[in-house]
């Protein structure tokens, strides 16, 4: 499995462009709305975000399994309009592992090599080659039905590797997973990705999953892509409420901007007191806001802080390594409050009223969100 057989590409061109991309399946509301996004060659990109928004229908198109109603995918620079699923050169994984139930996993990840007229002897070694990817050397003979979940949807990864394709999707792979063996396989692709330097654009409706695994996540809500960046960048800096709250966990208060001086703004929020935060999306005077403020950015005592009010703790709940405290304060409930377990820590107790302080910088004032 070596790079050497692909396309070179131009310096910095894109291997995948979506350009103005539409789906509508027939008469029914867009499932997919003006999606314009560039990947990288050697990427692993995310299409995260809640069921029906959009995720599969673009993952099938670029695919080849579903056709644009409007725009176009480029691939390496080229249309590929008119090119058929199976020669796109593109591997596909899905959540159910769709293997051939009668043939055997070395049959089953032999089969697009066949399709593609690859001779016997060559076919073997990179059925050989591709199961000691996925950590099943030794299986070739075995049934799918006589392996794991997590073992089928390796010989999936390796049916979808085997013939060295430009690019890898995966629809919610691991969906059908507990926990462990999600978090097992999760490191594992990883590991893959790194290593064959394949470009991957990967399914999922967990948040979890995509900050782990990818270079790149965009967001999709209701057919369009609210924001693409680096995982870091969208749980750190989200440019839209619904990303704030989607991913991670997030504070909200809602207000209205009353001042602004570029960088920051002052608001005043639906619970009459004003608070310092980042100009983000909502920067006039006047526009209507949900503010957002991640938990762990948020310190008890606060002295000094950009921003300090006081709450009264309504529960809390010990997680050992630290306590969540879910705290009241004017206009809101639920205020979640992340406190360290750590030497020093204050003792709280329900009821207490309590000061806590955060920076302007750690709060991001975004579009305003529909009330609960
Ligand atoms: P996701 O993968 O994010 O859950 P989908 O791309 O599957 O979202 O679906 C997006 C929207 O398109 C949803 O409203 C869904 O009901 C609709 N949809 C998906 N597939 C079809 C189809 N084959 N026919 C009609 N509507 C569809
Ligand atoms: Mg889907």
């Amino acid at each position: 499995m070596t790079a050497a057989a692909r396309v070179p590409p131009a310096a910095d061109e894109p291997l995948v462009s979506f350009v103005g991309v539409s789906k509508r399946y027939s008469g029914d509301a867009m499932a997919v709305a003006r999606l314009d996004l560039d990947i990288a060659r050697g990427e692993f990109v995310t299409f995260l975000g809640p069921s029906g928004s959009g995720k599969t229908t673009s993952l099938m198109m670029l695919a080849g399994f579903e056709t644009p109603t409007e725009g176009d995918i480029r691939v390496a620079g080229k249309s590929v309009r008119r090119v058929p699923p199976h020669r796109r050169n593109i591997g596909v994984v899905f959540q159910h592992y769709a293997l051939f139930p009668h043939m055997t996993v070395g049959e089953n990840v032999a089969f697009p090599l066949q399709v593609r007229g690859v001779g016997r002897e060559e076919a073997a070694r990179r059925v050989d080659r591709a199961l000691e990817l996925v950590r099943l050397a030794g299986y070739g003979r075995r049934r799918p039905a006589e392996l794991s979940g997590g073992q089928q949807q390796r010989v999936a990864l390796a049916r979808a590797l085997v013939f060295d394709p430009d690019i890898v999707l995966m629809d919610e792979p691991l969906g059908a997973l507990d926990k462990q063996l999600r978090e097992q396989l999760q490191l594992e692709i990883k590991h893959i990705h790194d290593g064959l330097g394949v470009t991957i654009v990967y399914v999922t409706h967990d948040q979890s999953e995509a900050l782990t695994l990818s270079d790149r996540i965009a967001v999709f809500k209701d057919g369009r892509v609210e924001q693409v960046g680096p995982p870091s960048e969208i749980y750190e800096r989200p440019t839209r409420a619904f990303v704030a709250r989607f991913i991670g966990e997030s504070n909200r208060l809602d207000g209205r901007v009353t001042a602004t001086d570029g960088r920051h703004c002052t608001v005043r929020t639906t619970g009459g007191f004003d608070v310092r935060a980042a100009a983000t999306a909502a920067i006039a005077v006047g526009q209507t806001t949900t503010l957002s403020i991640r938990p762990e950015r948020i310190a008890l005592g606060g002295e000094g802080s950009d921003n300090r009010v006081t709450a009264t703790v309504e529960e809390l709940i010990y997680h050992g390594d630290h306590v969540r405290a879910r705290l009241a304060l004017a206009g809101t409930t639920g205020f979640v409050v992340k406190v360290a377990n750590a030497a020093g820590a204050p003792a709280l107790a329900p009821g207490a009223s309590v000061s806590l302080g955060w920076s302007a910088d750690d709060c991001r004032s975004l579009d305003p969100l529909p009330a609960d």
